[in-house]
């Protein structure tokens, strides 16, 4: 697909979203002036990373990873050489559940397939994913499931899997925001972005 085809598919997501009226966090964006967080970046990136849901900040300006946790994104992005601009950073859920609580079945249901869709715009050959709901959805879509562990058990290690457009990588991470409250997980993730240079 050349890449303004996938700016323009990318749009259609954007749209459908905007106007998702079946999701239940529909009312709650709505009545608190929310914005959908749809994702960002590089429409061409080769690396892909998927969180959870947007948070407060997020949700209040659209942009995924945009508080305190994509301070920490910024920081370990920094500290192997890659910018922001590089990559395309987006989530399973694409509105804020109520008071950041973890995004429930359904609504991992609801927007997944638009995440699904993403992926295949984009094409990266890296999916990483930050948190223990990504890594479940992304390993299971891709028919990992009997090899699902514990995020402190599989952080930082890398799967093959196959997509339409061919083989691809998935490594799990842990969730920045986890950097926020134990200090000691920054140094295990950035040993872990230091395998992300070699997808640049
Ligand atoms: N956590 C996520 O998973 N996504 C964001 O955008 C922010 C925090």
């Amino acid at each position: 697909m050349t890449h303004p085809a996938r700016a323009e598919q990318l749009k259609i997501i954007d749209n459908e979203i905007l106007g998702l009226t079946a999701s239940p966090l529909y009312e709650y964006r709505i009545k608190n002036k929310y914005l959908p967080v749809i994702g960002e970046g590089s429409v061409s990136a080769s690396i892909m990373f998927v969180g959870e849901a947007p948070g407060k900040n997020e949700a209040q300006t659209g942009k995924p990873f945009f508080g305190r946790s994509g301070k920490v994104l910024d920081h370990l992005l920094n500290s192997v050489g890659i910018k922001r601009e590089e990559v395309y950073i987006t989530s399973i859920v694409k509105d804020r559940p109520p008071l950041n609580r973890d995004p429930l079945p359904g609504e991992i249901a609801l927007y997944g397939p638009f995440l699904d869709r993403q992926i295949n715009i984009i094409e990266p050959k890296i999916i990483a994913t930050l948190g223990r709901f990504s890594m479940t959805y992304i390993m299971k879509k891709f028919g990992l499931e009997n090899q699902l562990s514990s995020i402190s058990e599989l952080h930082g290690k890398t799967f093959q899997a196959k997509t339409d457009y061919g083989t691809i990588t998935i490594m799990p991470l842990y969730h920045p925001a986890v950097a926020v409250y134990n200090s000691n997980k920054i140094g295990e993730l950035k040993t872990d972005f230091e395998i992300l240079k070699k997808y640049i």
